[in-house]
């Protein structure tokens, strides 16, 4: 799986190296040597289809071998090997394509959209088992890397994983390059599948030996092989399926309906409704469990994974489902009248076992005034007149008519809304302190500040992530309109953005003549980012925010996690002293990133930033568009001046709202 890397800075990836995986085998006298095989178990496949996606082909040719030999080529006959195999032993076999170009395939497709239409297919076909094929390129250019590697879909350590367990268990044991790796993929192909979804790697095609030996007839079968004995065994101990559920909400009963050949167990199979282990037993149609009912009004999940005798297990199956029980009683509250103000007017909405019932339920004030439960709970403020009425609140056919009382003769509270100066949006973040006291504002940026006997006015100051911080008097007799400027105007409000500290913990990475640790840079350049950029409004993560080691599988986790629009890797490079940006070949959006902030670095340095393209494994495996910034490389003299952190995190700041401002354009 690599793509083709117009510009190269071979020195970058070495540092890279020591965290992504990768094995070096010195030898190739073990490697693809062929076996005298024991018969695969006589399984009949009949029933099971199997989706093979012989990876690249169309316009991408993917690795390509020293004297030429182009990944998608390989990969094509491994797969036309692979399907004789299955479909001998009664499978159902389809391709994701059946010749070098795919049927589907249009030259005005981007290799997005070719990787689109694979996925439509797995989607609509519903295989039992999705596998794509592909052969390995070096991401450093070294011909002597070597190894395999098999991936399951990342999120699914069901049915993903047991598939690619038994097919990674064959590639160690049949193709001699020592142990093969087991990993969590999230390549594009892989992503949002329902079906058990493997991407195999037996390989480098960028090793000159292996390129050699994958000419030859045998070493294709070799490799068809393996897949052909991994998927057979994985099917033979039986593959669970959940096809739907039932959910008895008032008796508190939720079943996993549950296709298998092979019997299930209780120990392999959990249900949980709503992230909680329900105790559950087998049933006739799959799997059972009760809960305490009813449940609440509001969106709750169920999720659930069954696992056999042979503990293999299905892929997980999930459903959201929202109760909503009809309003059964209203209950109402009036918290204080001040004289000049409002009656504050609690209303409380119950269904008919008691409880709250779902947020945003529509409440009526007369036939005009409109509010929406929270927790079960809508409130109103009412004008208060000197002598005491009723008013009319209903819902859902219930009516009630609650009692103001006439007004307390005290001081009112003080009221009134923050918005943005320039569009009025409320700001739902913003915080009024007054003295050492904070309060905070509500959905609607609206505030209500209880403070008896100091005044008709007060100061206050106002602060909200996003905005310029500002003071101004407050009144009692009036509803307080406090207006915030956006910083930047506002572009990175709300913008979802993942900083990764290369290294730490046990991988320092380089270390300069100091005896620094190109780990403790990179935190600290990320820390100093992360600050301002929430400054900014932005939602910030780190994917580490100590000295701790962290795999790239879970770097690529944590940025799934967070739902990250933008994915910056913070480097002090070791070996080059040059500054430099650089994205995924072919990622427009990564592209985009570098040059905004390679010119930022500029416009606040005088100095130039390099962009080059690097296809590190994180880089390839998330979803949004990343960049790796190597500002402060660790052998510079600069890099104990004062402000360069702060200098850089102002560069990447600008780079990102230049980027922001022109795909937000785009997207106009
Ligand atoms: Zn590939």
């Amino acid at each position: 799986m690599r793509y083709p890397v117009r510009l190269f800075l071979v020195s970058i990836f070495t540092v890279y190296i020591a965290c992504a995986p990768s094995v070096n085998v010195p030898v190739a006298i073990h490697w693809y040597q062929p076996l005298s095989l024991s018969q695969p178990p006589a399984v009949s496949l009949a029933g099971k289809k199997i989706l093979i996606d012989p990876g690249h082909g169309n316009a991408s040719s993917g690795a390509v071998g020293i004297n030429g030999t182009k990944e998608k080529d390989v990969n094509f006959k491994v797969a036309c090997i692979l399907k004789k195999l299955l479909e001998n032993q009664g499978a159902t076999v389809y391709m994701t394509r059946i010749s070098d170009t795919a049927g589907w395939w249009s030259v005005n497709f981007t290799n997005r959209e070719d990787l689109d239409k694979r996925r439509a297919l797995r989607d609509s076909l519903c295989p039992d088992l999705f596998l794509s094929i592909h052969h390995n390129g070096s991401d450093n250019g070294s011909p002597d890397t070597n190894g395999s590697k098999t991936y399951y879909a990342m999120g699914d350590a069901g049915a993903s994983l047991d598939a690619a367990q038994y097919i990674n268990r064959e590639f160690t044991e049949l193709l001699g390059l020592g142990k093969s790796l087991l990993l969590s993929g999230n390549f594009y192909i892989l992503r949002n599948t329902k079906v058990p979804a493997v991407l195999g790697e037996p390989c480098y095609l960028s090793n000159p030996v292996m390129e050699r030996l994958l000419c030859d007839t045998a070493s294709l079968k070799l490799e068809a092989t393996a897949y052909f004995r991994g998927i057979i065994r994985w099917f033979s101990a039986g593959v669970p399926k959940i096809t739907g559920f039932t959910i008895d909400s008032a008796n508190g009963m939720v079943t996993a309906i549950v296709k298998s050949e092979t019997r299930l167990d209780t120990q392999f199979t959990n249900i949980f409704l709503d992230e909680t282990r329900l105790n559950g037993k087998i049933c006739e149609n799959g799997y059972t469990a009760g809960f305490n009912p009813p449940l609440k009004n509001e969106c709750h999940n169920v999720k659930c994974t069954a696992g056999n005798i042979n503990g293999n297990l299905s892929t997980c199956a999930e459903l959201s489902f929202i109760v909503d029980r009809p309003v059964k009683t209203l209950i109402s509250s009036v918290e204080n009248t001040p004289v000049l103000n409002s009656a504050r007017l609690f209303i409380t909405a119950l269904d008919r076992y008691g409880y709250p019932v779902r947020n945003g339920t529509r409440i009526l004030l007369g036939k005009q005034s409109v509010a929406y439960t929270e927790n079960g709970v809508a409130r109103f403020y009412i004008p208060v007149a000197d002598t005491a009425k009723t008013v009319d609140i209903s819902c859902g056919g219930v009516t009630i008519h609650p009692f103001i009382p006439e007004g307390f003769h005290r001081l009112p509270d003080i009221q009134g809304f923050i918005s943005s100066s320039d569009t009025n949006f409320k700001i739902s973040t913003g915080i009024i302190s007054i003295g050492d006291t904070n309060y905070s504002t509500d959905q609607n940026g609206f505030f209500s500040i209880e403070l008896f006997d100091t005044g008709l006015q007060m100061q206050a100051s106002f602060c909200a992530p996003g905005f310029i911080n500002s003071a101004a008097a407050l009144y009692r007799n009036k509803i307080n309109q406090i207006k915030l400027y956006p910083r930047a105007q506002g572009i990175l409000i709300g913008k979802r953005i993942v900083i990764d500290p290369e290294f730490g913990g046990a991988e320092p990475g380089g270390l300069n003549n100091y005896g620094v640790r190109a780990c403790d840079l990179t935190r600290k350049l990320s820390l100093e980012l992360e600050g301002l950029l929430r400054q900014h409004g932005a939602d910030v993560h780190l994917t580490r925010e100590d000295d701790r080691t962290i795999h790239v599988t879970e770097r690529v986790a944590l940025s799934e996690k967070y739902s990250a629009e933008v994915y910056l890797i913070i480097r002090s490079d070791s070996i080059q002293k040059v500054p430099y940006v650089s994205y995924l070949p072919g990622s427009r959006l990564g592209e985009k990133i570098s040059e905004k902030i390679s010119f930022e670095w500029n416009q606040i340095t005088g100095n130039s930033a390099s962009i080059c393209e690097e296809s590190a494994y994180v880089m390839r495996q998330t979803r949004c568009p990343s960049a790796v910034i190597s500002l402060s490389p660790i052998n510079i003299e600069k890099l104990f001046e004062s402000n360069l952190y702060k200098k850089i995190a102002v560069v990447v700041l600008n780079g990102l709202i230049d980027y922001y401002k022109e795909t937000s354009r785009f997207a106009d």
